[in-house]
Formats: C-alpha cells, sequence, structure tokens
C-alpha cells in the first residue's frame, strides 16, 4: 500500500513542470490557429494527470473538483482566431468573452 507521502513528490513535481510546460507553451506560441488546436488536449491531459494523482491519493471529491474545472476551462475559454489572446471568464458563472479585448474579432 502506497501512502500519500510516496505519491505527493510525483504529483507536485508533474504539476510544477506541467504548469511550466503550459505556460511556456502559451507564452512562446504566437500561432492562434496552433493555440486553438492544442487547447482541449492540454486541459484534458493536465486534468487527467492531476485528478489521476487525486485518486490515487484517495482525495476523490477533489479530483472531481479538477474535472469541473476542466469542464469548465473547456467551456468558457476562447482564443482569439486573429491574434491569439486568450479570454478567461472572470468567474465560474460569467459568460465566455464574445470579442477579443486585445484586436476586437469576434470570439467562437
Ligand atoms: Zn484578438
Amino acid at each position: 500500500m502506497t501512502s500519500i507521502l510516496d505519491i505527493l513528490p510525483y504529483f507536485v513535481t508533474s504539476w510544477i513542470l506541467l504548469t511550466i510546460a503550459v505556460a511556456v507553451f502559451f507564452l512562446v506560441n504566437k500561432d492562434p490557429v496552433l493555440k486553438r488546436r492544442a487547447w482541449k488536449p492540454i486541459v484534458l491531459v493536465v486534468c487527467g494527470v492531476l485528478a489521476g494523482f487525486l485518486v490515487l491519493m484517495g482525495f476523490y471529491i477533489s479530483s472531481v473538483v479538477v474535472a469541473i474545472i476542466g469542464f469548465v476551462n473547456l467551456d468558457k475559454v476562447r482564443i482569439c482566431s486573429a491574434c491569439g489572446t486568450m479570454h478567461m471568464p472572470g468567474s465560474l458563472f460569467s459568460a465566455p468573452a464574445k470579442f477579443c479585448s486585445k484586436c476586437g474579432s469576434q470570439l467562437d
């Protein structure tokens, strides 16, 4: 039986590395098409890895929360097709942005 303390270093390391990798990808990459294409797989992989670790550590409710956060990200975050700017909702209950705040293009 593995304990939480056995898994925790791998969980924290994975979380930090995923955060850095995703941040670098979205900050360095200037291609809006690639950003839009990569968004859903990235959210699914990150949420899957984090939820998997939480389940391994016995935090089943937390893994459900991670799944809900992933669903909200897929549903509400928009990436501008023209300039690649990412638009996140102001709150969980905010509607997704309809227009890009940087270039004014319509977001779909
Ligand atoms: Zn834009």
